[in-house]
């Protein structure tokens, strides 16, 4: 994705180097196109020795399947979004228990983060979001071996089943409130 004009006054962006980087800003006022980020999140539910798992019904990977998850919204918390978007696409309520992983891309033009969560099953009847989804189903841990699951799906079921190491939610409670902390 290439800006063209400016967000803020609409005047024709051109290409600076500032901070010792290319960057789109603006000749007529002050605005900087810092970062462009996506932020998504998948949950892995288990119940009774099985993974809950979506089979997308859209490109990319359209047949293919994966944990259910989507975008973070910019209102909410990871862990909202999470269990929102597994009630939406599987019709399954979960509690959120923490995080498990991350997958990360990272180009000159966007940064993109998905944190895999551990979710906890509550309850709920198996009805996938057929939209976006074209069946959902709990797998054992044969049948995953066996589908085709998306590589990092697959990855981070595998870390979510070995409960060490486990960053727990209560960890990052106030992430969204406060400045970043490392
Ligand atoms: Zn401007």
């Amino acid at each position: 994705m290439k800006l063209i004009y400016c967000p803020q006054c609409g005047h024709k962006l051109v290409t600076k180097t500032i901070g010792g980087q290319p960057r789109r800003a603006c000749p007529a006022c002050d605005y900087v196109h810092w970062s462009n980020e996506s932020l998504g999140a998948g949950g892995i539910v288990v119940k009774n020795g099985q993974v809950l798992l979506v089979q997308r019904g859209q490109a990319p990977n359209k047949g293919g399947w994966t944990i259910p998850g989507g975008f973070v919204e910019q209102h909410e918390t990871i862990r909202q979004a999470v269990v929102r978007e597994v009630a939406e696409e599987t019709g399954i309520q979960t509690k959120p228990v923490g995080i498990v992983g991350m997958g990360e891309t990272s180009y000159l033009e966007e940064h993109n983060l998905y944190l895999g969560c551990k979710l906890r099953y509550l309850g709920g009847t198996l009805k996938p979001q057929l939209s976006e989804v074209q069946q959902v189903r709990f797998v054992s841990l044969k049948e995953l071996d066996e589908l085709p699951v998306a590589d990092l799906s697959r990855r981070l079921i595998k870390l979510a089943l070995q409960t060490d190491g486990l960053a727990h939610f209560e960890n990052f409670t106030n992430w969204h409130h406060h400045h970043f902390y490392y």
